[in-house]
């Protein structure tokens, strides 16, 4: 028998150390680690033992004999990734805590997702270092609770591992506070050692092309917020009533948006979906959803296991047109003498599978196109389709240009899911090109290219909006790590002031912090009000809401 990896894998290794046998692949020591779409099982190695079971804060790992039959690809999957790849490499080495100076080290964190308790949760192991994790919203966890799919629910377990974090005593939470707003970056830099922003990607890019502004042409930033009941987008109204959507671009969070447009709300009802997003889906005349891939069917941007997922949406048939499977020479070449990589192959193979299935007779499609951009979004006063060139292959360099051959495709909205890009934090150098802080191993560098003390970055504002959940660990774990070792080398800088002096500069500006009990309380109203209509969750979607949960934490604040 062998442990299998499912689809909820979030890439942070907890299970690689705690395998006896190394069987547990790429580990955090081998290059593949830093793209790995998931991790895998060796079945030729794994001994059976379930240790890694008991570490896996997703519950993603199942034995072989009861994988669910929705699973059962990935037994493949797993194995496959060891046809090209060395099960000897990579030993995890345990990495010991470097030992601080008794005197205490202030670090203020900016953000609550997952890269800022990563972070976190490093330098809180240092008993001498008292970690405050501000954020704007009242809520924790970042795009755990703003971004990953109400139906990922198993995905967002994750946040199991940062609430136990949070409840270490150094460890406190100022949410609920803007930084640049309610308190300034000077204002951080005066009352701590060291300030680490890890407030991610927030917004979305552009594509460039004609109509993109046009109403009923939406950010998929946007609209993953709003289903996800993001109080900055909880007004949102979107016009579901064609009967057809584009989502341009094909990396996962376009297959969750499809999936999203897609699903019977019945099943989304038992889910944390906000409930205003609910009854727009409820109402939704959208019957197909078309996915654009400017690139082959090689190239998705997707991860295998979310591309897997689309084939298992009850009523929903998977699309592809046999003419949409052209690959190019080289790879052709390459999946001819079974050279490709399997990575690459399964994403071949799965797109194949898919086009030989064809159409199953249900009343919804998803449709993968590929090699396919879009060129003009169309329409007078608001978007009637999206104008598209079909790409091939330069025989040249391999790439992709664009042929002659031009179509229009009807539809009443289009999610540009085009990838995330961080904005500029005050106080901070940004590279406008790339949308990340300039950085080495997360130090924050300066104009003269060296590291500006007690200044550091971790997750997507550090390294772009790329990677999973669990790509963050790591991460966030390098950023902490040259924070210490800048502790050991005595680089930080001394504060002016202390730490001590926020809860009172706040309370003097009137802003509503909410702590650790405040958020307790949002989180047990909002379970409670879910229980009633079986979910796990009712999110509660303004400010004002949210505040108010907070204060029955400590009524004296209201
Ligand atoms: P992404 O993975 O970077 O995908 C962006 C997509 O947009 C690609 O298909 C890209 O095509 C396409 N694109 C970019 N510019 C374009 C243009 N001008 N015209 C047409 N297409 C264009 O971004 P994402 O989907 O926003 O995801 C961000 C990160 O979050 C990813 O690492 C993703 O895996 C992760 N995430 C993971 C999950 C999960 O694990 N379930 C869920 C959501 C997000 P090219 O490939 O040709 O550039």
């Amino acid at each position: 028998m062998t442990f299998v990896i499912t689809r909820p894998c979030c890439n942070d290794a907890s299970c690689v150390s705690v395998c006896p046998v190394n069987c547990i692949h790429p580990t955090p020591e081998e290059p593949e680690f830093a793209t790995a779409e998931m991790l895998y099982i060796d079945p030729e190695t794994c001994i059976d033992c379930g240790a890694c079971v008991d570490a896996c804060p997703v519950d993603a790992i199942f034995p072989d004999d009861e994988l669910a039959e929705q699973d059962e690809p990935y037994l493949r999957l797993n194995a496959d990734y060891y046809r090209d790849h060395d099960v000897e490499a990579g030993v995890p080495q345990l990495v010991r805590a470097p030992k601080l100076p008794d005197d205490e080290v202030h670090v203020a964190v900016v953000g609550a997702g997952p890269a800022a308790f990563y972070a976190a949760e490093e330098l809180i192991r240092h008993p001498s270092v008292r970690v405050d994790v501000f954020d704007r919203l009242p809520t924790p966890y970042g795009l755990v609770r703003a971004g990953v799919a109400p139906d990922h629910a198993k995905t967002k377990r994750v946040e199991r591992t940062f609430a136990s974090a949070a409840r270490k005593k150094n460890f406190r939470y100022y949410l609920g506070v803007e930084v640049g707003r309610d308190i300034s970056h000077d204002e951080l830099v005066d009352r701590y050692h060291a300030v680490l922003y890890a407030s991610g990607a927030s917004a979305d890019k552009r594509l460039g092309i004609d109509g993109e502004s046009l109403p009923g042409s939406v950010a998929a930033t946007d609209f993953v917020a709003w289903y996800n009941g993001h109080p900055d987008h909880a007004d949102d109204v979107y016009d579901l009533s064609a009967d057809r959507a584009v989502v341009i671009g094909n990396g996962n969070v376009a297959l969750d948006v499809a999936q999203i447009l897609l699903t019977d709300p019945d099943e989304l009802a038992a889910t944390d979906v906000a409930a205003h997003a609910l009854e727009a889906l409820r109402a939704s005349s959208i019957r197909e959803v078309v996915v654009l891939g400017r690139r082959s069917i090689a190239d998705g941007a997707y991860t295998n296991s979310e591309f897997l997922s689309m084939g298992l949406i009850d009523g929903v048939d998977v699309v592809i047109d046999e003419a949409d499977l052209r690959l190019s020479p080289r790879l052709a070449k390459q999946v001819a003498d079974d050279s490709v990589d399997s990575t690459i192959g399964s994403k071949i193979r799965l797109a194949r599978e898919y086009a030989e299935n064809g159409e199953g007779g249900n009343r919804r499609r998803v449709v993968f196109r590929y090699l396919t951009a879009p060129t003009a979004i169309l329409g007078e006063e608001r978007v009637s389709g999206v104008r598209v060139v079909r790409n091939v292959f330069d025989s040249a360099s391999d790439r992709v240009v664009p042929s002659g051959e031009s179509v229009e495709i009807d539809a009443g909205l289009v999610i540009r899911s085009i990838g995330y890009r961080g904005i500029a934090v005050e106080g901070l150098p940004f590279d406008d090109d790339t949308g990340v802080v300039p950085n080495e191993a997360g130090r924050v560098l300066g104009d003269d290219g060296a590291p500006v003390p007690g200044h550091y970055v971790a997750g997507w504002l550090k390294r772009g909006a790329s990677g999973g959940i669990g790509t963050n660990r790591f991460c966030g774990q390098e950023t902490a790590g040259a924070l210490v070792d800048d502790v050991i080398a005595g680089v930080l800088p001394t504060p002016g002031s202390s730490r001590e002096e926020v809860p009172e500069l706040l309370a003097a500006r009137g802003v509503h912090v909410v702590d650790a009990d405040g958020w307790a309380a949002i989180d047990r109203a909002e379970r409670e009000a879910g229980r009633a209509i079986g979910s796990p969750r009712r999110k509660i979607v303004t400010i004002a809401g949210l505040r108010e949960a907070a204060v029955s934490a400590h009524p004296s604040d209201s």
